[in-house]
């Protein structure tokens, strides 16, 4: 166990961590603003080093990213945990009310794991949050669009003219669950916070979290060398991919 560390010990003004902690900002615009949740989820992100995994993952972005981490910020929103999308550089994640959320979360994991301790939930809740984060963090700083670059090289490189955008879109997502999965945490009492498939998945989900598995040992060999997308990496992807699509 590390000891948190107490900002006056470092002798280091308050407001210079502030500044560091809050590497993402986060705003609450629902109907009924939590600000403490809000402030836990931003602790939780600082905690869980998204800003430095996203930085990662811009390096192995390379050329195909056009945004930095620190251009992101977060939106929390009405809806459901593990929910999220993006917009331009503002990440949405949905939020229950943190009472809410913890006893969906018991209600789920009863079955399985029995009775989950209100701590635990909590710290699930958060967690299940920062990942989503990095997930959409990803999404921020990849340009996948029909018209970017990713889109043009893995033309390319799979020799499939004109490949639409639904296969760019799934590739992107291939990628931002691999990376999802390569950060994920072990949190009690689930074990990996990595992304699996579920059986209410839609068949499109499905196919999204089934890519970024198999993308997900490239990714970290790629990752841990300091390598950036190539070629090599594209084609690999798109053999993935026509796996996929031959099921
Ligand atoms: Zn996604």
């Amino acid at each position: 166990m590390e000891t948190p560390i107490n900002p006056e010990d470092l002798n280091i003004p308050t407001t210079e961590m502030e500044i560091k902690k809050s590497g993402i900002e986060v705003t609450d615009s629902r109907k009924s603003p939590d600000a403490n949740q809000a402030e836990n989820i931003s602790e939780q992100i600082e905690t869980d080093s998204i800003i430095d995994s996203l930085q990662d993952a811009k390096n192995f972005l390379g050329k195909y990213s056009t945004k930095s981490p620190q251009e992101l910020s977060v939106k929390i929103v009405e809806g459901i945990l593990g929910e999220g999308t993006v917009k331009g550089t503002q990440i949405e994640i949905q939020m229950p009310s943190q009472t809410e959320a913890i006893r969906g979360l018991q209600e789920s994991l009863e079955p399985n794991f029995g009775e989950v301790s209100e701590q635990e939930s909590d710290e699930l809740v958060l967690a299940s949050a920062t990942s989503t984060v990095l997930h959409e963090g990803v999404h921020g700083i990849l340009d996948s669009t029909p018209t970017s670059q990713l889109a043009v090289d893995y033309e390319r490189v799979s020799g499939t003219p004109n490949t639409n955008e639904d296969v760019v879109a799934l590739l992107g997502e291939g990628i931002a669950y691999a990376i999802q999965g390569c950060y994920a945490r072990e949190v009690q009492p689930i074990g990996s916070l990595a992304p699996r498939i579920n059986e209410q998945d839609s068949p499109e989900v499905k196919k999204r979290k089934a890519l970024g598995e198999k993308l997900k040992p490239k990714v970290n060999e790629y990752i841990d060398a300091g390598k950036e997308i190539d070629d090599e990496f594209l084609a690999f992807a798109s053999q993935q991919i026509k796996c996929l699509e031959n099921l």
